[in-house]
């Protein structure tokens, strides 16, 4: 609620607008922080210092904002891996995640993949130089160990870094998990109104800090000033949103459950959920994402389209519930039928009700088929 406000000041405003500046006032040797808008901006200093007191109460890590999470993520793994190095990712991540796998192949890095779940990157972790953890994986919604996952790559010398997106840092912290960065598209749960693109990286190891800020120096990955203030303004209510949309998330996932059309529900916070035991262990709050199968695509595309409360589209955790049918991207290992529901703040009772009214809609008579 407070994160990262500066210290009150009479007349000054509670959180500062954002600062619009390519450059600054610099008489003199540039010494202070404030030189040119490429390096640094107070708004975004502002930010970071939220999000650092998120990812890591009491001892702030500190934190790197940049212009989406893919600019994030890029800034982990370029600025830590060179031609000859080898980095293992997960196999059902984020969707632009085998872009990045090619890339890093052209430049000579060895790109090792594994699924999310049963922790089956470790057996293929031997001599790299970074782990890619992606938990609760997007959008099947398995659960690795990250304690288990990190203590093997420390010992054979691998950096790890976890893209903490779902969770956000009120769900998991992957820094007291012992992870080396933490990353994440503030695009989703963080900003959570669906009009911001951003991602921040934080690391609590200060050499690390410096790589990554030095990377966004030279790819110029920055947020603009609007942007950053937004996100600031945004995690005023992260909490409440956040509470309010894991709650909901549940409660639909048990509703889902219990209906005939519907298989393979998956939320982590379900206690007989495959994730749940591991998801627990780490997780304090378990996303706002829910997963599962409707019979065939046009059965998930009508009940999209009988949606009233929410929008068929894709991302996730904003405070409007979105749905989409996954397999119309391609890339993902899921089923035509399946579904990607990102539950929203609205009143829990009238979206369940709106899903179940649109599930109704589909007539299914239970022998597999509509009628
Ligand atoms: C959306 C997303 C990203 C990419 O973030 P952008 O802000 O769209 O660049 C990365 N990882 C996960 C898990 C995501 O959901």
């Amino acid at each position: 609620m407070r994160a990262g406000l500066p210290e009150p000041h009479k007349y000054e405003p509670t959180l500062p607008g954002p600062v619009f500046a390519a450059h600054y006032h610099l008489p003199g040797d540039p010494t202070g922080p404030y030189t040119y808008g490429r390096d640094e901006n107070p708004t975004w200093t502002h930010l970071e210092r939220a999000i650092g007191e998120l990812e890591s109460p009491g001892d702030p890590a500190q934190t790197v904002v940049f212009a989406s999470g893919m600019a994030a993520i890029s800034a982990v793994a370029l600025s830590q891996l060179r031609a000859g190095d080898a980095v293992v990712f997960p196999d059902d991540g984020y969707q632009a995640l085998p872009l990045l796998h090619e890339q890093l192949t052209a430049y000579g890095v060895e790109v090792r993949t594994a699924p999310t779940g049963g922790d089956a990157q470790r057996k293929v972790l031997a001599g790299a130089k970074l782990l890619w953890i992606e938990t609760p994986s997007n959008p099947g919604l398995d659960v690795c160990d990250i304690r288990a996952l990190v203590r093997e790559a420390h010992s054979g010398g691998a950096l790890v870094a976890v893209d903490n997106t779902l969770a956000t840092p009120l769900g998991q912290r992957p820094l007291a998990l012992g992870a080396d960065f933490s990353v994440a598209s503030d695009t989703k749960g963080m900003t959570g109104h669906g009009d911001v693109l951003l991602g921040h990286v934080s690391t609590g190891d200060p050499a690390l800090a410096t790589a990554v800020r030095r990377w966004r120096k030279v790819v110029g990955a920055i947020p603009g000033p609007m942007e950053a203030w937004l996100a600031h303004r945004s995690l005023a209510t992260l909490q409440l949103r956040h509470d309010r949309q894991c709650a909901t998330a549940l409660t639909l996932a048990h509703a889902l459950r219990e209906r005939p059309e519907v298989s393979g529900v998956r939320y982590p916070g379900l206690p007989d959920d495959p994730s749940h035991a591991v998801a627990s262990r780490q997780m304090r709050r378990y996303g706002s994402v829910v997963s599962f199968t409707l019979p065939d695509r046009e059965q998930a595309e009508r009940f999209l389209d009988g949606l009233r409360l929410v929008d068929d589209a894709t991302s996730f955790g904003g405070v409007r519930s979105t749905a989409e049918r996954r397999g119309r991207w391609g890339g993902d290992a899921v089923p035509e039928g399946f579904v990607r529901f990102s539950v929203g703040a609205e009143d829990p009772e009238d979206l369940v009700a709106d899903v179940l009214r649109s599930l109704d809609a589909l007539g299914f008579t239970g022998n597999g088929a509509a009628d």
